[in-house]
């Protein structure tokens, strides 16, 4: 996807060595032993917020981020620490995710908007988000955990052989901190629903989240994230909040649920990876919105994300990365990169495809201090420049010299109509006319998801029959060209 700004990622380094205070959780009553007090909680929230917004980026859709803001936050007022300054975002992520950072900043994929099926729904997540911050689980962790260093990021591009030296940590997003134990689990959903009530929505609607998040890993190939293999097993939590429903006095059981109008909320919303942010089509790379087009080896393996677009090479001693610097000339950027005392290497200016750009071999010294070879271009682009670095080890050079160099000097501008007008996938709400199967649904509508993925994102099973007039998600968009 790549955005702007890169450089060296961000290591949060949390604030280590406080004193240790024995404080009463808020959230339980309970005592609890913490290492940070409430101002270095929101303060470790709010470093990690700005990596956050800069590593996932947030939808641009104002009425959508305020939707999920006012729902939030009118929860969250409703909790033991309404007095937190939380915070609420929309991702710009496809995968079905949640997750809460100390201090109250909570985060909603738009894959798992694209997911709920309701209001009720969306509210019994923040508020079992919101119940992992007023239960300070997050904080409890980090304490013993003993913080230290929280590097953000694990590099899924890299290539053990080749060490640190592209200082490529950015590619994944792995928060240590959010893996929460099956207790806090279990906390956050006890949590959850009380919010969820106090905030007048039907209780009911939590258990049809697990539901759905169950039909979405039972569907092999489907994007689970890391946080469901260390979340409780979906069945277990159904029946644990069954439970916890089933305890509520029948009287009070009930309440909202605004399918219709969360329906109409999320109607439109992207779905799917966003093409306009870059996308590989076999090893061509091409990224309509900042008009450029590479081509990357054949065979290797590529990641595209924010950050950077790389590719490792199969036998992974050869790795490629692109990344993106405002406020840069080809030769202040050479300069940096060349001028690092581990790096030695003299590059010459050229032209690439008629952009101003400056390209040199190097060898250089990994922070574990083996040697590599390589090859970096600096290329001007309409108002960035863009860092090209291939590197090998010193034994793949001689044969990756080749593909690295001719992937470096394949950068070029990008007039395709075609390809510069692409446009994401969408959600897009149907209501059927008459009494419809799933398979004559997406028959008479057709789109780019499968049956399957239809059953998973509407929360019902593959054989089931839609009712007449009711609301039926879809997938619109084009195959892209
Ligand atoms: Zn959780």
């Amino acid at each position: 996807m790549i955005v702007m700004r890169l450089g060296r990622v961000a290591k949060l380094a949390l604030l280590a060595g406080t004193v240790s205070t024995c404080a009463t959780n808020p959230a339980t009553g309970g005592h609890m032993f913490s290492l940070i007090s409430e101002g270095q909680e929101i303060e470790m929230g709010r470093e990690a917020d700005a990596s956050i917004v800069a590593q996932m980026g947030v939808v641009e859709d104002t009425a959508l981020q305020r939707y999920v803001s006012d729902l939030g936050l009118r929860l969250a007022r409703s909790s033991e620490r309404p007095n937190l300054p939380w915070t609420f975002r929309v991702v710009d992520d496809p995968i079905i995710n949640a997750f809460a950072l100390p201090g109250g900043y909570i985060y909603i994929s738009r894959g798992i908007l694209a997911h709920f099926n309701s209001e009720a729904e969306l509210a019994s997540v923040l508020g079992h988000e919101i119940g992992h911050v007023t239960a300070r689980h997050s904080v409890q962790q980090l304490s013993k955990q003993q913080l230290g260093q929280i590097g953000l990021g694990v590099a899924q591009i890299a290539a053990p052989q080749l060490g640190q030296f592209l200082g490529v940590a950015a590619a994944g997003l792995e928060l240590l901190f959010l893996k929460f134990s099956r207790d806090d689990e279990n906390q956050a959903d006890r949590l959850g629903l009380r919010y969820m009530r106090r905030g007048g929505y039907d209780p009911r609607e939590m258990v049809k989240v697990y539901q759905m998040l169950e039909r979405v890993s039972a569907a092999s190939g489907s994007r689970v994230p890391d946080w469901q293999s260390t979340h409780p097993n979906p069945v277990d939590r159904q029946e644990r909040i069954n439970a916890g429903v089933a305890a509520i006095p029948a009287d009070s059981v009930g309440g909202l649920v605004r399918r219709p109008e969360y329906l109409s909320r999320v109607d439109g919303i992207v779905f799917g990876d966003d093409p306009r942010q870059g996308y590989f089509k076999d090893a061509r790379f091409y990224h309509p919105d900042l008009r450029f087009q590479m081509e990357f080896p054949a065979g290797w393996r590529t990641v595209n994300t924010r950050q950077l677009v790389g590719a490792t090479s199969p036998q992974e001693d050869a790795q490629i990365v692109l990344t993106a610097h405002p406020g840069a000339t080809p030769d202040s950027a050479a300069n940096a990169f060349f001028g690092h005392q581990a790096v030695d290497g003299r590059p010459q200016r050229l032209q690439i495809h008629g952009l101003a750009a400056v390209e040199g071999p190097f060898t250089a010294q990994t922070q574990s201090g083996q040697v590599v070879s390589g090859a970096a271009a600096f290329i001007a682009h309409r108002g960035l420049v863009y860092e090209i670095v291939g590197i090998a080890t010193q034994a793949a050079w001689r044969t990756q010299q080749g593909p690295v160099t001719a992937t470096l000097r394949s950068f070029a501008p990008l007039s395709d109509p075609a390809i510069l007008g692409v446009q994401p996938d969408r959600l897009d709400v149907v209501r059927v006319d008459r009494d419809a199967t799933l398979v004559e649904f997406a028959r008479r509508y057709p789109g780019p998801v499968s049956v399957h993925a239809l059953a998973v994102m509407n929360n019902v099973d593959s054989t089931a029959t839609l009712p007449r007039s009711s609301l039926v998600k879809r997938v619109v968009g084009r195959p892209l060209p």
